[in-house]
């Protein structure tokens, strides 16, 4: 596969990038492991202060940035900006957090003194998608370089600027060679690297195929991984929800990104006494969605990440209608050039239909009608998925109780699924396994060492 930026609001390719050799890639891992060797050594203030340099730099040049993300994958230039503002926090959550995260633990065993230790193991690999090209990298490499962990980063090959703009932001922080490394090389190249015995684990946000690629390797390998993987959340209306803030934060939930976030809400389940009332108010506001070129202020909806991308969910929608579903508005292409899907809703999709188990990665949402909450939450877990997760009612006992049978990573309650660096975030079932961001991100690639003394 070829590493290239290609403008998916023209489908016009800009600039494409050599792979790394197998020369270069070994040279990398050696200079990783290299560079752990003085990391792991620095204390928690050195490390804090890369990290702060990488935000104050990320903040500094946020429209560049932004622009970048917006030329490779697509997304609304506004949520761009927000993106790099996002990626910086999590970048200074680390920095300011990190060292009492990882202080040392003591415990009250019954016989002698004891405490943990956290140590950093090592070089580690995050393999990243492009939704988020910058907020999945920060996710990984903040809490692992505060560790003292070196990181190697395989990003995905529709985003090299970004991936690459990334490496110099963290040498013009003042990081030294294979702290932070970029490695420019094919997914199935990734998955071989993990063998690397100077690899000793594997962070990777994507699909289900490549998760369990890496993590297959990983196993064999006795390394650790964490994986965060497709999502098909759920996005429940209640009888007693206020329909219209409702409608707003599922036309939110579900176009954020342009549709491509693994947390979107993706099957919205309306109790039957709401669900006419929302279904109409719902089909009004993606009706009337400005859909254009993402670097338009004005636009609400861009183009997905690829033409790949368009045809692939496209082809879904055409499963799913083949198979009985209905399409309520839009199912269709955008009539301009470029990777455009228009905002749809698909109806009547029954267990079998294609559209009931797959992630849809865009903007079609998927409509259900149900009897009653129970009726709902069952529908919400009939879902080979677990990452989050919305419950919409203005009783919000009623919601935690909702939320307590969801079974899925993260829940919100009047709230699509969302992100924050203080806020944990990772899935269960066909999701993947471990946690990202807040106090349990820092605490996956760490070697909680028990200290004894008599
Ligand atoms: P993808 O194809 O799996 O790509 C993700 C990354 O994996 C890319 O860097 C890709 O490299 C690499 N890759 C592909 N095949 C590989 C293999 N066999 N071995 C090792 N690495 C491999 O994912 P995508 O379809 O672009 O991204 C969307 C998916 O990611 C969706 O399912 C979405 O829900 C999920 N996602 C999950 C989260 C989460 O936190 N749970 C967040 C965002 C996205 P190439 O680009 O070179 O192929």
């Amino acid at each position: 596969m070829s590493i290239q930026t290609i403008n998916p609001t023209t489908n016009l390719a800009l600039k494409t990038f050599e792979e790394m050799t197998e020369e270069a890639v070994d040279a990398a891992v050696a200079q990783a492991l290299t560079a752990f060797g003085d990391w792991k050594r620095t204390t928690y203030e050195q490390r804090a202060r890369l990290l702060h340099k990488v935000a104050d730099l990320m903040r500094e040049k946020k429209e560049a940035l932004a622009t970048t993300i917006t030329l490779e994958m697509g997304k609304l230039i506004s949520q761009a900006e927000a993106e790099i503002v996002l990626s910086a926090d999590i970048f200074d959550y680390y920095a300011d957090n990190g060292a009492v995260f990882l202080a040392d633990k003591n415990l009250s065993p019954e016989h002698g003194k004891a405490f943990i230790r956290h140590s950093p193991v090592g070089v580690l690999l995050g393999v990243e998608p492009w939704n988020f090209p910058y907020y999945q990298v920060a996710r990984f490499a903040a809490p692992n370089i505060m560790i003292g962990n070196t990181v190697l980063v395989k990003h995905a090959s529709i985003v090299p600027q970004c991936a690459i703009t990334i490496e110099e932001l963290f040498k013009e922080a003042g990081a030294a060679p294979g702290i932070y490394t970029n490695l420019l090389i094919s997914g199935s190249r990734a998955s071989v690297l993990v063998r690397d015995k100077r690899i000793k684990g594997v962070s990777l946000t994507g699909s289900e195929e490549a998760g369990a690629s890496v993590a297959s390797e990983a196993g064999k390998n006795l390394k650790k991984s964490v994986l965060e993987l497709g999502g098909s959340d759920a996005f429940i209306i209640l009888e007693d929800a206020d329909i219209e803030k409702t409608v707003e934060w599922a036309v939110v939930g579900r176009m954020n990104n342009n549709g491509q976030c693994c947390v979107a809400s993706k099957r919205f389940i309306a109790v039957e006494a709401v669900a006419d009332e929302f279904l109409e108010r719902f089909k009004n506001r993606l009706s009337n969605i400005v859909v254009g070129d993402p670097m338009d202020k004005t636009t609400e909806l861009g183009p997905l990440s690829s033409e790949g991308a368009a045809v692939q969910l496209a082809d879904q929608v055409k499963r799913a209608v083949d198979a009985g579903a209905k399409v309520l508005i839009g199912g269709k292409r955008v009539d301009r050039p470029g990777a455009f899907m228009q905002p749809t809703i698909l109806t009547d999709i029954k267990p079998g239909n294609p559209a009931y188990l797959e992630e849809l990665f865009g903007p079609v949402a998927s409509f259900y009608r149900v009897k009653n909450e129970q009726a709902a939450i069952d529908l919400a877990n009939d879902s080979p998925f677990g990452l989050g997760g919305s419950v919409f009612t203005q009783d919000i006992e009623r919601g935690q109780r909702v939320a307590d049978q969801i079974d899925t990573g993260m829940v919100f309650i009047n709230h699509p699924t969302w992100t924050q660096a203080d806020l944990p975030f990772g899935g269960t079932k066909r999701s993947g396994y471990g946690r990202e961001l807040s106090e349990l991100g820092i605490d996956e690639f760490v070697n909680k060492k028990l200290i004894r003394t008599s």
